[in-house]
């Protein structure tokens, strides 16, 4: 439980409620800025704006997935106020004070080390990364059927990478009966696409391997379907490039090809909100309790 703890909850779309949810059940007081358009209430959370907060008696503060821009600025959907989170409001925090993102930038990494706050960030786990997986394949799927006109069963599928999203998503389609390929550069990640009955390439030969695929679907965040790539592709190949932005590929070149390529950022969150939710919910609170017994060890 988190009796005990006041937890500060910042900004975030549908994704934070399921945040909100789970702390409250687990008996935390939360204060919620950002919310105040919200009709939903939640027993032991309270709305309140920024300059209100007590800020000697906070616990942790939780940011919203996106963390904040390099200004420092937070995204509050539920609501018109500007937040801006600051060095002099974290000073004023106990030192124990953890700050929570989904992910970090310049503008975090260096307002928590100036301020001496620890910063951790969710979406940097394994096992979150690997949850979220499934949502983001799930999002390849309805992207790869709303703009093909054949059917995945059958189709030649080429998936670059084989990291967390890589294998779910090579999985995924193996299982749909399209013929998947794995272009990955590591010899053991080679050995264990193989092993799961899938088509493994080296990414040096990733020129003469897509000459006669139906998707291409990058998780490389890295320019790797360059303009020479591209020119080997079947006119008709679809691009799916779920890496982290700027992605993989030569959009420009695609375009210029005529061969329809789409940048698809933050499909958990489009796709499956309430689960995207659930998967940061339960790795944060665990990561809250965790926080709290230590603390009580410490005193
Ligand atoms: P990951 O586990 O780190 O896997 C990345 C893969 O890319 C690995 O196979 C890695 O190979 C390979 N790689 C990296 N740099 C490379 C390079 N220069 N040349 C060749 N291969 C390279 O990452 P992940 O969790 O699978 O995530 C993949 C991407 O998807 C990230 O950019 C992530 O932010 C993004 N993502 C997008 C969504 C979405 O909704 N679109 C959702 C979640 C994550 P090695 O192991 O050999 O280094």
């Amino acid at each position: 439980m988190l009796t005990g703890m006041n937890i500060v909850v910042i900004g975030g779309d549908a994704r934070q409620l399921e945040v909100i949810r789970k702390l409250t059940e687990l008996d935390a007081k939360l204060s919620l800025i950002g919310f105040d358009q919200l009709d939903h209430g939640f027993t032991g959370a309270t709305k309140e704006q920024i300059d209100e907060l007590k800020y000697a008696d906070i616990s942790a503060i939780v940011l919203p997935i996106a963390g904040t821009n390099n200004e420092g600025k937070i995204e509050t959907i539920f609501s018109n106020e500007k937040v801006v989170l600051t060095k002099e409001m974290l000073l004023q925090t106990p030192e124990h004070c953890a700050i929570y993102t989904g992910i970090s930038n310049e503008y975090l990494d260096q307002l928590t080390t100036t301020s001496n706050r620890k910063l951790v960030q969710i979406m940097e786990r394994d096992d979150v990364a690997i949850y979220n997986s499934i949502p983001t394949v799930e999002g390849t799927i309805m992207m790869v059927i709303q703009n093909t006109d054949f059917t995945i069963h059958n189709s030649k599928v080429a998936v670059l990478g084989f990291g967390r999203i890589g294998m779910s998503v090579a999985r995924s389609f193996h299982s749909l009966g399209a013929m998947v390929k794995v272009g990955a550069r590591r010899s053991e990640h080679l050995a264990r696409i193989y092993e799961m009955g899938i088509e493994p390439f080296h990414l040096s030969l990733l020129n003469k391997e897509v000459s006669d695929i139906d998707v291409c679907i990058n998780t490389i965040p890295h320019p790797i379907v360059t303009a020479g790539v591209i020119s080997r592709m079947p006119a008709h190949t679809l691009i799916v490039d779920l890496a982290t932005k700027p992605g993989g590929t030569d959009f420009r070149y695609a375009e210029k090809r005529g061969i329809k390529a789409f940048l698809a950022p933050g499909l958990p969150g489009i796709v499956a909100p309430k689960t995207a939710g659930q998967i940061v919910a339960n790795v944060l609170s665990q990561l809250l309790i965790e926080d709290l017994q230590q603390r009580k060890v410490d005193e």
